[in-house]
C-alpha cells in the first residue's frame, strides 16, 4: 500500500513503489470506491466501458469559458439537466472531486480499473477536468499500472499540460502508450491546439475542415465499434456540437 504523498520521490521510483502497491494491494473494490468517492462510472449505453467523472464546477478553465457565448464548455452538459437538477448527482460528482487528495486515490483507482476494465477502454473525465500536475500525475501512474486497459483523458488544461511536458523532457516522466491525451479545443469551430507536446492529442467540436468527425449522430448516438478517442494514431477528433 502506497500513498499519493509520496510526491517528493522521483517520478520514477514513485512509479515502480506505486505498481508494487497496486501488485500486492489489499484494498477490496468496496473500500476503494469509498476512498475514490464513489468509484467508477458505468457504461452508459453509448459509450464503451467504464468512465471517472469529478464535478464540471470544479474545471479550472471550462468553468470560466463556461460563461463565454460560442465556448464549447457554455453548452456543458455536466452544468446542467440531470447534474443541476438532482442534488444526489450533483454531490456525488463533487465527492469525487474531493476524493482526490485521498493519501490511496490512485492505488483506489487503479484496483478498479484492474478489476473493471482489463482489456477494455476507460475515459477519464466524462465530466470535470485536470485540477493539478499532481492530479495528472497519479493518472499516468493509475495508466502505467494498468497497462491491459486503453485510457483516454480529454482535458482543456493546457498550462498543466505543458507543466508535465518539462518533466517528460528532463526524462522524469514517460507518458505509457495506453493512455492518449486530448486537449480539447475552446471555441465551437475552432481548428485544433497546434503548440503541444508530441505526446498529446486533440479534439475539435463543429470545426469545418476537420478531415472525419464523430460517426456516433449516424449511430444513434452510439460508439458501437468505433474506438477513435482512444486511438493515439487518431491525431484529432472532431465532434458535432449538440
Ligand atoms: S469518435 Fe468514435 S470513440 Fe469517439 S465518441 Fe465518437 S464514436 Fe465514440
Amino acid at each position: 500500500m502506497t500513498t499519493n504523498n509520496n510526491s517528493s520521490l522521483n517520478f520514477p521510483l514513485r512509479l515502480s513503489l506505486f505498481i508494487e502497491s497496486v501488485n500486492n494491494s489489499t484494498l477490496n473494490v468496496k473500500t476503494c470506491k469509498a476512498i475514490t468517492g464513489g468509484g467508477l462510472g458505468k457504461n452508459n449505453g453509448k459509450m464503451p466501458g467504464r468512465t471517472y467523472g469529478i464535478s464540471a464546477w470544479r474545471c479550472k478553465t471550462g468553468s470560466k469559458l463556461a460563461k463565454i457565448a460560442g465556448s464549447v464548455c457554455s453548452a456543458c452538459y455536466a452544468m446542467k439537466g440531470n447534474y443541476l437538477k438532482y442534488k444526489n448527482v450533483r454531490d456525488g460528482f463533487i465527492k469525487r472531486a474531493d476524493s482526490l487528495t485521498h493519501p490511496l486515490w490512485a492505488e483506489a483507482m487503479a484496483v478498479q480499473i484492474r478489476r473493471y476494465s482489463t482489456g477494455k477502454v476507460f475515459r477519464w473525465h466524462d465530466t470535470g477536468d485536470i485540477q493539478s500536475l499532481e492530479h495528472l500525475l497519479m493518472v499516468v501512474m493509475v495508466a502505467h499500472a494498468t497497462p491491459d486497459t486503453r485510457h483516454w483523458i480529454p482535458t482543456r488544461e493546457v498550462a498543466i499540460i505543458k507543466q508535465l511536458d518539462r518533466l517528460v523532457k528532463a526524462g522524469q516522466v514517460t507518458i505509457p502508450s495506453n493512455l492518449c491525451v486530448r486537449v480539447s479545443s475552446h471555441f465551437v469551430g475552432q481548428k485544433p491546439w497546434r503548440t503541444l507536446p508530441s505526446w498529446c492529442n486533440t479534439s475539435t467540436v463543429s470545426w469545418d475542415d476537420a478531415p472525419d468527425t464523430c460517426p456516433a449522430p449516424q449511430q444513434d448516438g452510439k460508439c458501437l465499434d468505433c474506438r477513435k478517442c482512444w486511438d493515439k494514431t487518431v491525431k484529432n477528433t472532431n465532434y458535432i456540437q449538440h
